[in-house]
């Protein structure tokens, strides 16, 4: 089972699961997912079900792996519904806990580097604890994703529950919705349209990007290993850089004649962020292998050949394409 399997991280695992021979369950609620992603699937066995984890008890199901990756990711998009993000999280954490539990299926959690806050331990190794605003705009994200992280250790040490805990650092890539307001799809969308791109702040800030297919090929090495070996492990690609050489980047990439323009940093803004991935390394012997060029030439191409589609078949895309441009807490759009 892929919860979250229509989304971003979703629809890349389970392309790669069916090319693998997978039967999968795509489990989702189409909040952040889209249809599209699903149509755009290699032919393979494939079930969709939706349902919002925040709500009713799940169907009932045989399942032998689940990977939760259910969670709206965006900063615009999780804090939209704030009560719904956090209780996405915890109950759907629990429910899928519970789930794994009758089946004795492996049970993988996508959290998140955003367990660290505004990190003061640079690189972040999993030791570190963090330093997370709990009242802030991006308490409800951060604040369930560590409540899931505490559902998912004590089901470990209650029942024996075989977990597998990834904390994910910022990943881009093909599927990933244009509107969705994360800074990738943002710049490259911005920068395809001639459009301003917008840094935030004055863009010093840093993020440290890995590339989907490295991320998901860590995902299923993981899953597959050990089973005493829980996590947490951080995923990702320490390749770290900011906020306005990303957007040069991006700019020379797509031979765009975007300005750069500044606007409102968000409240919480993290200053800076990187992974310590040595226990990947030594681990599950995983290194990423797609540097930030060559990884965003992919996901260029993947929206230039998305954008064409929608303007030769605005009736198809409408579905995709339907989010309106988001808004952030201290940041007006
Ligand atoms: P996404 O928003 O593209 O996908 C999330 C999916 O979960 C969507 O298909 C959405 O419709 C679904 N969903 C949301 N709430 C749900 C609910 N209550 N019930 C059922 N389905 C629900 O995000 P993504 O980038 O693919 O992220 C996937 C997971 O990985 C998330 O849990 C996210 O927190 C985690 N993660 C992602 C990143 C990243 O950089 N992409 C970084 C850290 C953690
Ligand atoms: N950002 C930006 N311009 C945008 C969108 C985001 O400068 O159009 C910045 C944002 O302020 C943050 C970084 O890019 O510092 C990464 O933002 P994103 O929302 O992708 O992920 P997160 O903040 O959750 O790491």
């Amino acid at each position: 089972m892929v919860a979250g399997g229509a989304g971003f991280l979703g629809s890349n695992l389970c392309a790669r699961l069916i090319r693998d021979g997978h039967h999968i369950i795509c489990l989702d609620n189409f909040q952040t997912g889209r249809w599209s992603n699903i149509q755009q699937l290699p032919p393979g066995s494939l079930e969709v079900i939706r349902h919002d984890l925040t709500r009713d008890q799940l169907p009932p199901l045989a399942v032998d792996e689940i990977y939760n990756l259910a969670c709206a990711a965006s900063p615009p998009l999780y804090q939209r519904d704030p009560v719904h993000t956090l209780f996405t999280s915890m109950r759907g954490a629990h429910t899928l806990l519970e789930l794994a539990r009758r089946c004795s299926a492996r049970i993988f959690q996508s959290s998140t580097s955003e367990i660290y806050g505004n990190p003061q331990v640079h690189p972040q190794p999993e030791t570190y604890w963090g330093h997370v605003n709990c009242n802030g705009p991006r308490a409800c994200y951060d604040e369930g994703k560590r409540c899931a992280e505490v559902l998912f250790f004590d089901a470990h040490r209650a029942h024996g529950t075989h977990i597998k805990v990834g904390r994910i650092f910022n990943t881009y890539g093909p599927f990933m919705h244009p509107n969705d307001g994360r800074v990738v799809s943002n710049f490259i969308v911005q920068a395809l349209r001639n459009e301003p791109i917008t840094v935030y702040g004055d863009g010093s800030q840093t993020r440290s990007f890995c590339y989907v297919d490295d991320l998901i090929d860590l995902m299923l090495r993981f899953m597959g290993s050990d089973p005493e070996f829980l996590g947490p492990l951080n995923m990702g690609n320490p390749d770290e850089r900011n906020m306005v050489e990303v957007a040069e980047l991006i700019r020379e990439l797509t031979g765009s004649g975007s300005p750069i323009v500044t606007r409102p940093l968000p409240v919480d803004d993290p200053v800076r962020r990187c992974p310590d991935i040595s226990l990947a390394r030594d681990r599950l012997g995983w290194e990423p292998t797609t540097s930030l060029h060559a990884g965003l030439g992919l996901t260029i191409e993947y929206f230039e050949r998305r954008l064409r589609r929608r303007r030769a078949h605005p009736e198809i895309e409408r579905v995709g394409f339907g989010l309106p441009q988001p808004t952030l807490a201290g940041v007006k759009a």
